[in-house]
């Protein structure tokens, strides 16, 4: 999968609608400090998926939505689309819209989707939210430092096979419901016998 570009509105400084579009070969993005450089890749990462407000340097999720200066009023939405490449030159838009009080939601082409379908996506393109494709600040250090699993977890979203836990985890549970579905249905035979 390859990213050719990323809209913003509304999310974190990128108050106005915002485009950058990535080219094939290395993108960089330079400008002073505190300009939005950092927003950017969180931009990426939350519409890929990401949950945590701690990792978007936020105390709630909301907080991903423009909260005002002193000479323009705070939003009431945030949203960010990417659109991709898959293979075989299929093309591919993700948005993800927050508004304030009402929660996320997700769009691929167009179509409402789950948070899940988002994730599997990028997961299964090798790229996702938590992509050591995506370095941000610190991500350095916090590779050399991490424990053996953490290293693993690493690798499997590089190898793109990340997403086969979720879907094992789905099929566990599905097991188990079914399993819990036979044994109520050995009890009732058994009672009618
Ligand atoms: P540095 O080079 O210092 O790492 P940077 O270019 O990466 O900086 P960012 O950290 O991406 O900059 O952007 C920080 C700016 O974004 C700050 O000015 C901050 O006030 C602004 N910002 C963050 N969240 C919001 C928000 N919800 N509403 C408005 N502005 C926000």
């Amino acid at each position: 999968m390859q990213i050719k570009r990323l809209r913003l509105s509304g999310f974190k400084s990128f108050v106005d609608p915002a485009e950058l579009r990535i080219e094939p070969g290395l993108t960089g993005i330079v400008g002073p400090n505190g300009c939005g450089k950092s927003n950017l890749l969180e931009a990426l990462r939350w519409t890929m998926g990401e949950n945590s407000a701690k990792s978007m340097r936020g105390a709630g999720m909301e907080d991903v939505i423009f909260a005002g200066t002193a000479t323009r009023p705070q939003r009431d939405f945030a949203e960010v689309s990417i659109l991709a490449e898959q293979a075989g030159d299929e093309e591919l838009e993700v948005v993800r819209r927050i508004e304030r009080g009402a929660g996320s939601a997700y769009r691929i082409n167009g179509r409402d989707v789950r948070a899940k379908d988002v994730a599997l996506l990028f997961a299964d393109s090798a790229t996702g939210a938590h992509s050591p494709a995506l370095v941000s600040q610190g991500r350095i250090g916090a590779i050399i430092m991490a424990k053996p699993g953490e290293r693993r977890a690493m690798l499997e979203e590089a190898a793109g096979i990340s997403g086969l836990h979720v879907r094992r985890k789905d099929a566990e549970q599905k097991l188990r419901a079914t399993e819990a579905n036979l044994t109520r249905l050995d009890e009732l035979i058994s009672d009618q016998e």
